[in-house]
């Protein structure tokens, strides 16, 4: 029998791994810049919680969770983005009670979601996102956007687009729901099973169908910015003005939906315009959900957030042809000719990683040419090469690979000698 990863799935093997660790350390210091910290929530929540956030009628919840049942009988889901679980957090930690709001949080880690596997579309994804919860300056919808922006081009990337829309609060909603039930209504038998069912439950949820986004109808929709009532429409206003204060360009789309329920207010999207990125262009969703923390049995706790994947961030960075630098450079490998002197490499080894030097040594005992050849392939700066002799007369052989000169160093002074070589 043979295994393979689940579909939908990746191994990231260590020449990839490195990539993933440097888009990391970004995210690390953009999160820090903007006072964002780090929350860590579990990787399965109550199905409920889910249900109730990201809604029902969405294709998340309806076609696309791990839901399981545990062996108390209660039934978990692999979460499948991260607000919900971030929100659960706030309400349950009391987090509105802190003294400095709003509470301005960021998690990275895997998410589930069972999708038809295509180029930047996994089953088990990494979502990076931030969250902050407890106001509703539009100022900091726009502070939001603007690290999501600095994160990608910190990363490198250049070709990017902000599309952006409202969709408005509870009141808008509810008048632009019955004008787009008028519009589809009488021609909703052209449309697909899901688009029939969503008619009446969630209208919205149409003018984001995979299935039939070619309709005419869907273009002529009614348009959510039409119906926004005024304070909804001045929201929105602000937002774009702060936006503009800071130099950030974006595009309207009053067709931007989201995937998800939860969204008010401010929706947006960051694509890659690069030529050679796929069929998905979209890096980063994120909006407004003033009505999440309420949902779930918390106070009216106002919320703006967003998620991107990582693979997706890598998978622009590629189409764009960015390059990362190298991994760093073993300092020092270890050559060792006999048994006795491979003892003494292993404890000179164990100094050198003592002091912080980045060491290795063979240990597959294998002839001197061919652990010269590993020195070489890891780039070592330094190797130290041990036989029959240095061992008697309590030295070493220290070669520096950048210029190729070669001296006897004595055990006693060998650390400060490679401290030198090195610097
Ligand atoms: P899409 O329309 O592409 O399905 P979505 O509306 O489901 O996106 P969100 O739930 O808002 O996306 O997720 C935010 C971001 O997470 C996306 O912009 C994308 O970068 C990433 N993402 C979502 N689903 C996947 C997936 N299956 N694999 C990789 N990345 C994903
Ligand atoms: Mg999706």
């Amino acid at each position: 029998m043979k295994f393979k990863v689940p579909r939908g799935t990746q191994d990231i093997l260590p020449s990839e791994s490195w990539k993933w660790q440097q888009v990391e350390a970004i995210i690390r210091d953009v999160c820090e810049l903007y006072r964002y910290k780090e929350i860590r929530t579990p990787m399965f929540e109550q199905t409920e919680l889910f249900q109730r956030t990201v809604g029902d009628t969405t294709d998340i919840v309806q076609k696309e969770m791990y839901t399981f049942t545990d062996r108390g009988n209660r039934s978990m889901t692999l979460r499948p983005e991260g607000t919900a679980s971030v929100v659960r957090s706030y309400v349950e930690h009391k987090m509105f009670g802190y003294p400095d709001q709003p509470v301005k949080l960021y998690y990275s880690g895997p998410m589930f979601r069972y999708e038809r596997q295509q180029a930047g579309r996994y089953r088990q994804f990494v979502q990076f996102g931030v969250e902050a919860i407890g106001s509703a300056d539009p100022a900091i919808d726009a502070e939001v956007i603007s690290l999501a922006l600095d994160v990608y081009r910190r990363a490198g990337l250049k070709d990017l687009k902000l599309v952006l829309n409202s969709l408005g609060d509870g009141e808008s909603r509810k008048a632009h729901r019955e004008a787009l039930i008028a519009h589809f209504a009488p021609h909703i038998g052209e449309f697909c099973t899901d688009c029939q069912s969503r008619l009446n439950k969630n209208p919205l949820r149409i003018l984001d169908c995979k299935v039939d986004r070619d309709h005419p109808l869907m273009a002529s929709a009614p348009s959510l910015t039409d119906y926004l009532n005024e304070e909804s429409a001045a929201y929105f206003e602000n937002v774009k003005r702060y936006l503009d204060a800071i130099g950030i360009s974006y595009e309207l789309d009053p067709n931007l939906v989201r995937g998800l329920d939860y969204y008010n207010h401010t929706a947006f999207e960051i694509m890659s315009t690069s030529k050679g990125f796929g069929a998905i262009t979209t890096l980063c969703g994120g909006g407004r959900y003033n009505g999440v923390s309420e949902d779930i049995g918390g106070p009216h706790a106002p919320g703006i957030g967003f998620a991107m994947s990582i693979e997706r961030l890598l998978l622009a960075l590629e189409a764009e042809e960015k390059t990362f630098v190298d991994e760093p450079d073993l300092d020092v490998y270890i050559v060792s000719l006999d048994e006795e002197a491979h003892r003494k490499g292993f404890t000179v080894l164990n100094d050198l990683r003592n002091a912080g030097i980045r060491a290795d040594m063979d240990y597959m005992d294998r002839k001197m040419k061919a652990q010269m050849k590993s020195a070489d392939r890891f780039n070592a700066k330094t190797v130290i090469v041990i036989g029959e002799d240095e061992v008697k007369e309590n030295v070493v052989q220290l070669k520096n690979m950048e210029d190729g000169t070669q001296q006897k160093v004595k055990d006693s002074l060998l650390l400060e000698k490679i401290k030198e070589q090195l610097k």
